[in-house]
């Protein structure tokens, strides 16, 4: 049983003299941004801010704490939807910050990577590989703020999955400090390395559990040249999943996105997120946002129209359009946010079932629970939706969903279950999903993550409490 301590003041010192001022915080006005989640759900303490500005610092702070036992919580952006960069309420954690770790270390269009610290942020991520006439092409509504180091350990997905993968399609090597302090070096660029277990993939997803990554070789792709995006109307989920087959049939692999926006999400985002404005001139029981690069989506979604697979279609007239309809997709977390409190289920099943997943599981938990609203939305095209309950409206959603959450979650869980999905697609099951992993994962499978969580952190310093169940 692994034994977390807390830091004695010897450690702080210790601390504070190898990281310097700008290293190490205690003052509780700085540390309050970083010890709540994005979603304000999760409210934790911390022994101290360390802030490492290299690789070397952050394998010094590892080193000093394992010696000690005490644990520490990886974050980068604080963007995490399931409170996993979020210490817990002991206050015993060394929270570990990445972000002064911000550079692009190398270009190398020749070899298509792009090598990053870890708190590199997406959107700067984006701007090297631009103006090195590349693209990196993961994308996802906190771009701004998420940085290397969480993306690569949440692997996470985004709008561009259909295409182009998860991280751990984009992630060519890793750099990481290891729960002991020592140093795994894994940057190289190779395409082809056979030489056993695959370290960078055990890292990727492990949510801050078995290292701190330090810098990421990331996988670049030709830049495109036209981009074109509409919004469609459509009458069902089951059409959506129709259009993109359509679509797939004329262009190809040029279709790089497809999104679900029910009306009601779009709804949201209207009287919540300012300058938004409607898409289209009729408001539609669902909408699709479809993204392609480089081929004829004004045609393809032409004859789509006659088919009858659509109803109504706006094709982005300019970058600025393109954006704003981009925009009213990114823009429905914030504006739930704005809504009020809500049970979010980030969930997959088979691509073909989703469908009827969306409409069929609504309807089951909307007749199970009168007055609760769901709002299913996002990349349909991988099979992941943002299944997500609203409380019955009024002054008592807080106690309906502090009575009747874990029940509902229940219910939703039980039903991706029997469809053979997953509980978590893309956020990761941090602190927020740990008890629903352990009810609806094999126990093999816990049994043998829990091995390797053992054999690399004995001692269970790093990030306690997130994703894994501990018997
Ligand atoms: C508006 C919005 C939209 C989003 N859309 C998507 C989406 O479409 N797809 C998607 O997948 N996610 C999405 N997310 C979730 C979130 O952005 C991702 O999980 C992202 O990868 C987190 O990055 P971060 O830097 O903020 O990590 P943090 O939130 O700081 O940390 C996330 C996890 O990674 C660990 N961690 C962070 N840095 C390191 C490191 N260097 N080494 C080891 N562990 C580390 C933390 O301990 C924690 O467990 C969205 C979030 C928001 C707020």
């Amino acid at each position: 049983m692994a034994v977390i301590n807390l830091p004695s003041a010897a450690l702080l010192g210790a601390l504070a003299d190898r990281l310097g001022p700008r290293g190490l915080t205690r003052d509780p006005v700085e540390m309050a941004p970083w010890l709540t989640d994005w979603r304000g759900r999760y409210h934790g303490r911390a022994a101290a801010l360390v802030s490492p500005a290299s690789t070397d610092e952050v394998r010094a702070v590892v080193s000093l704490c394992a010696a000690q036992g005490v644990a520490i919580v990886p974050q980068g952006g604080n963007t995490s939807m399931v409170g996993g960069a979020t210490p817990g309420a002991d206050g015993d954690a060394i929270l570990l910050s990445l972000r002064r770790m911000d550079r692009i270390r190398s270009v190398s269009p020749d070899d298509d990577i792009l090598v990053a610290e870890a708190g590199a942020i997406l959107a700067h991520v984006h701007e090297a590989a631009a103006a090195a006439g590349r693209r990196f092409p993961l994308t996802l509504g906190a771009k701004g703020s998420a940085t290397v180091g969480g993306l690569v350990s949440t692997n996470a997905g985004g709008t561009q999955v259909l295409r182009f993968g998860p991280m751990r399609a984009l992630v060519a090597g890793l750099e990481a400090v290891l729960p002991d302090g020592s140093l795994y070096q894994g940057l190289s660029a190779l395409r082809k390395d056979n030489r056993g277990y695959d370290l960078k993939q055990l890292l990727i997803g492990a949510e801050g559990t078995l290292g701190v990554v330090t810098a990421a070789s990331l996988r670049l792709f030709p830049a495109v040249g036209a981009r074109a995006v509409a919004w469609c109307g459509i009458a069902t989920p089951g059409r959506a999943l129709a259009l993109l087959r359509f679509l797939e049939a004329r262009i190809g692999q040029a279709v790089e996105s497809l999104e679900l926006v029910p009306r009601v999400a779009l709804d949201l985002v209207l009287a919540h997120v300012p300058g938004t404005r409607p898409p289209l001139a009729a408001p539609a029981a669902w909408n699709v946002l479809v993204e392609a690069a480089d081929a004829d989506l004004e045609g393809a979604l032409g004859a789509a129209l006659e088919a009858g697979l659509v109803d109504d279609a706006a094709l982005a007239a300019s970058e600025a359009q393109a954006a704003a309809f981009w925009r009213l997709r990114d823009s429905i977390s914030e504006a739930e946010r704005h809504a009020g409190p809500a049970l979010k289920h980030d969930i997959s099943v088979p691509v073909a079932a989703m469908p009827a997943f969306v409409e069929e599981a609504a309807a089951a938990l909307e007749a199970r629970h009168p007055g609760a609203r769901v709002i299913a939305f996002g990349h349909l095209g991988d099979g992941n939706v943002h299944f997500n309950v609203q409380p019955p409206p009024g002054p008592g959603a807080a106690a309906w969903l502090e009575q009747r959450g874990e029940a509902v979650s229940g219910f939703v869980y039980d039903l991706v279950t029997a469809q053979g999905g997953s509980i978590s697609a893309e956020h990761g099951i941090g602190q927020m999903k740990v008890a629903a992993l352990a009810r609806t994962a094999p126990a093999p499978h816990l049994e043998a993550q829990r091995r390797i969580k053992r054999a690399l952190d004995p001692a269970g310093i790093m990030n306690p409490g997130k994703l894994l169940p501990l018997t």
